[in-house]
């Protein structure tokens, strides 16, 4: 009873006949329905650069911010790539402190690398001492799922997400009705199963964006495409009867900047350099490169590729600059490099073809990505200021009620996007 008054209690106390009408109300309702708290529903649009909607025509993301709020951009984590941003927005750590330090796998002993999607079935790489919100959510009762997310593959301390849906090896990441069928279910995992919180992942416009450039007709469809899953999304989130009740968060990992062509950064042609001084590379994967050099070949190499390119810009690791947050981890070898927005780092030869990259500098403004959110917890026709994508991890446990782990950010720099909490706390439902 005490605390049926306490979970209700805000201003349904007119009268004892009011009490009672309650009661015998709260009776006919099933008890979860009662209790339930707000859910939560994470979006992700790869590579969805933070103005990609304005020289298209978004009708329905202009109703979410109508309707929502709407960040300016938000800043992603360095290196701006797909696995590691995600497990920022999972974990609320910079890189150097969640340990996804790149897309791919690697041994720098036996020199084996494992491609992006390989990499997603590594336990090792994800599970490295830092928990996703799925596990955290679920260990305080909660229930979760996953479609596609970067991370959401893997197991954490021996846990996994309560329910995942896993791409194929080969799978085409553009078809329409595919990401239609993955909201179906997303509707029925929050209506039929009642999970709390899903992770949903699209990996488009990032595939185009690369393929075509950020500046192409194919984006802009594509990001027509996008705002047509955004009406379907909040269409089908109405239809389910989830809208008082579900927080909807539509975000990006990274934005994309045009490749140029022309003086490109080619290391197997710098002068004095040879791979022969090398034990271990990981190059020819956009701006950014690792290195490792043979024993007593590190001063050599560092002074031959140092001033190579003006675009190229090569560190120790204890020198690489801290505002990146990126090179203070196990993971990062001796000699780390990035080059200048728009050109990419080839190594012994050249086999990056793609017109559009991502993996600069995060301080960029074609690395910037969005941010979008509309439901209870959130004002209504807000346009926030920037902010990093490092505290998002806060906000998803504030509008689950979940106590975080040991993260980067900070729950109040988003906390001007929330509507005024009462003083019982935000998410319960009102009659
Ligand atoms: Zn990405």
């Amino acid at each position: 009873m005490s605390g049926l008054l306490q979970f209700k209690g805000k201003k349904m106390f007119a009268s004892l006949g009011f009490l009672f009408a309650i009661l015998s109300i709260a009776r006919c309702v099933p008890v979860q329905q009662a209790a339930s708290r707000d859910k939560v529903l994470l979006v992700s649009f790869d590579g969805f650069r933070w103005n990609y909607d304005q020289d298209v025509d978004t009708p329905n993301l202009d109703a979410m911010a109508a309707e929502g709020v709407k960040a300016r951009y938000m800043t992603p984590a360095f290196v701006t790539l797909t696995s590691p941003c995600h497990f920022t927005l999972l974990t609320g750590k910079y890189l150097e402190n969640h340990g996804v330090i790149h897309n791919m796998w690697f041994n720098t002993s036996t020199g084996v690398k494992m491609p992006y999607y390989v990499t997603q079935g590594i336990n090792s790489w994800w599970d490295n001492g830092s928990l996703p919100i799925w596990i955290t959510a679920q260990r305080q009762g909660l229930k979760t799922g996953s479609i596609y997310f970067p991370g959401g593959r893997a197991k954490y301390q021996g846990e996994e997400v309560n329910m995942k849906i896993v791409e194929p090896p080969i799978f085409n990441y553009s078809n329409e009705t595919n990401w239609r069928q993955n909201i179906d279910t997303v509707m029925e995992w929050f209506t039929v199963n009642n999970l709390d919180f899903i992770a949903l992942y699209f990996g488009e416009p990032d595939s185009t964006g690369h393929k075509y450039g950020p500046e192409s007709e194919q984006r802009k469809a594509m990001v027509s495409q996008v705002d047509r899953t955004i009406g379907y999304l909040r269409q089908r989130i109405r239809e389910s009867g989830l809208e008082p009740n579900l927080n909807l968060i539509i975000t990006s990992d990274h934005g994309m900047e045009t490749v140029i062509k022309t003086n490109e950064i080619h290391i197997q042609t710098v002068e004095n350099f040879t791979f022969s001084d090398i034990q271990f590379e990981l190059l020819d994967y956009g701006p950014n490169g690792l290195l490792i050099p043979k024993e007593g070949k590190l001063e050599h190499v560092y002074s031959v590729l140092k001033n190579a390119h003006p675009k190229l810009h090569v560190y120790k690791k204890e020198e690489f600059p801290k505002r990146f947050h990126y090179a203070n981890n196990p993971r990062i070898t001796p000699l780390l490099m990035y080059s200048d927005p728009g050109y990419v780092i080839h190594g012994r030869f050249k086999v990056q073809f793609n017109k559009g990259e991502h993996g600069f500098d995060n301080e960029a403004m074609n690395m910037k990505t969005i941010f979008r959110a509309v439901g209870p917890a959130f004002k209504q026709g807000l346009l926030a200021e920037p902010f990093e994508s490092v505290n998002v991890y806060a906000l998803l446990c504030e509008l689950l009620g979940i106590v975080p782990e040991p993260h980067d950010g900070s729950l109040e720099v988003l906390k001007p996007l929330l509507r005024e909490c009462p003083a019982d706390g935000c998410g319960n439902t009102d009659i």
